[in-house]
């Protein structure tokens, strides 16, 4: 299948959700306005999203929801579960292996890496935290190829090398850094700060911070 759009990539597990939302609510088959309604996305971007797949409902009848659900599930690799790796077990990488994914049925991080020798070999929320040394090894041996990078923003460029090297085809970089990556490797790029910083800027203007500034000079 040719590649889809990134915005209707990041939909998808939107939909998902939702869809097993509706099954558990009895319903078995959705229109896209009604779908629209739940998600807060316009049913003009659903449909076009969905045509990317293919014909996955009838004119007039809507979509049966078993089987779109069965679809996006298997888009998803709900159908399995994928391990993945974090790397840099500081603040934020401790917090995600604490969190580990529980509310998501088929998401797991299977192993950590870390340089710091106190915290090689010991155990975080139940996941072995191992030497970069056997990034290769471990995520070979492990079939993982989707990592989660919460090391230092200074090393976040090297660790994309090793990363690559190790097989890694995922990255889910949490640093501020811009990251360059070959063709063959997708970046998902999670910035809290970068969030927060939009949302000032956003509550900041509606609440006229900005102009009262320029008006007192
Ligand atoms: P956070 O940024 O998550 O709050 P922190 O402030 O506790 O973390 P950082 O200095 O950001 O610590 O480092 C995060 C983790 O990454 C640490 O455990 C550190 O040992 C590890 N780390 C540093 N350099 C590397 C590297 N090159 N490869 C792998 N892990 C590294």
């Amino acid at each position: 299948m040719k590649e889809i759009p990134r915005a209707t990539a990041r939909r998808l597990p939107l939909y998902y959700r939702y869809l097993h939302n509706f099954k558990n609510m009895g319903k078995t088959r959705i229109s896209s306005s009604e779908l629209s309604d739940a998600i807060k996305v316009d049913s003009a971007t659903i449909r076009r999203d969905f045509s990317h797949f293919g014909a996955l409902g009838k004119r007039g009848y809507g979509y049966d929801v078993e089987a779109l659900l069965d679809f996006f599930s298997r888009q998803l690799y709900q159908d399995r579960l994928t391990t993945v790796a974090l790397i840099g077990v500081g603040n934020l990488g401790n917090a995600l292996l604490n969190y580990n994914f529980k509310r998501t049925n088929n998401i797991r991080i299977g192993a950590a890496f870390d340089i710091n020798p106190e915290i090689v070999g010991t155990v975080h929320s139940g996941v072995p935290v191992y030497p970069m040394s056997e990034l290769k090894e471990r995520i070979q041996e492990m079939e993982i190829l989707i990592a989660i990078m919460t090391v230092p923003e200074k090393v976040a460029q090297d660790t994309v090398s090793e990363l690559g090297e190790a097989g890694i085809q995922g990255i889910l970089n949490f640093t501020p850094v811009v990251l360059d990556v070959p063709e063959d490797i997708h970046v998902q790029n999670v910035d809290l700060a970068n969030e927060l910083q939009t949302l000032i800027y956003y509550i900041g203007n509606r609440n006229g911070n900005n102009k009262k500034k320029n008006s007192s000079n």
